[in-house]
């Protein structure tokens, strides 16, 4: 059996997480990466991934849940005392489409480049919409490690420019959907080396299974449906895959 890695998924938001895993180790994915998406939510992702072997956890604060105090200090002193138990800083980044300013979006995302920055981690980003302002922010402040930008569904183009920025893209279900034209010509058009499988489960249903929630059990869909277009074979995309996972978060 081949052996894949979800490198983004939001266990925590399920109530029967260790079903999940199991059903999903059951078609091969062994590993997987769970960001935090406030500071409130990080004591639950690394309670997870103290729980389960197979879990790495990240810390930071997703633009969708900015609030009025985002407990950013909280989060550094946090993330600073489990610098070694947490593989990113993440999710992280920025979001044209949602109501919050996009001033106060790159505020706190400056921020926490800089924390990833400092504690030498890369970083998992949320982008949509905005792949120009996070372009902008990622070249003044140069990650050593660089990150993934998380779904990415952009065009060849951009992604080369995260690429030159030592970024790997996170591949997910939007591949499945026949229509979903423009990042399949792109996906086709990647080098494998540059590219990670993810679910963003619970979010990002799969072509066909729509009004259900995502989860981790379908990584091996993704990969199939990477192989077709790149026109590489599955084993390749697993190993391929699970290396560059592996090697960006430093899993052992
Ligand atoms: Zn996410």
């Amino acid at each position: 059996m081949l052996n894949f890695i979800d490198s983004h998924c939001h266990l925590d938001f399920s109530n029967n997480i260790s079903h999940l895993i199991a059903q999903a180790q059951q078609v091969g994915v062994s590993r997987f990466v769970v960001p935090s998406v406030n500071y409130n939510n990080c004591s639950t992702v690394l309670a997870l991934s103290q729980q389960y072997s197979a879990v790495a956890c990240a810390f930071g604060i997703h633009p969708h849940f900015i609030q009025s105090d985002n407990k950013l200090s909280s989060l550094t002193k946090l993330a600073t005392a489990q610098r070694n138990n947490i593989v990113a800083i993440g999710e992280i980044g920025l979001d044209g489409a949602i109501a919050t300013d996009l001033t106060i979006q790159i505020e706190l995302l400056v921020k926490q480049l800089k924390l990833a920055k400092e504690l030498d981690l890369p970083v998992i980003c949320h982008a949509h919409k905005a792949y120009d302002p996070l372009l902008k922010q990622l070249r003044i402040i140069k990650l050593k490690r660089g990150g993934v930008i998380h779904g990415f569904s952009g065009s060849l183009v951009q992604a080369n420019e995260f690429i030159k920025l030592g970024f790997k893209l996170g591949i997910g279900g939007v591949i499945t959907y026949p229509r979903a034209n423009k990042i399949r010509t792109t996906v086709s058009q990647l080098s494998l080396e540059n590219i990670m499988l993810e679910t963003d489960s619970p979010d990002m249903p799969l072509f066909q299974q729509q009004g259900k929630p995502n989860a981790p059990v379908n990584i091996p869909i993704i990969a199939q449906t990477i192989s077709e277009l790149m026109e590489i074979d599955l084993a390749q995309v697993a190993s391929q895959t699970n290396c560059n996972t592996t090697t960006l978060f430093s899993l052992d």
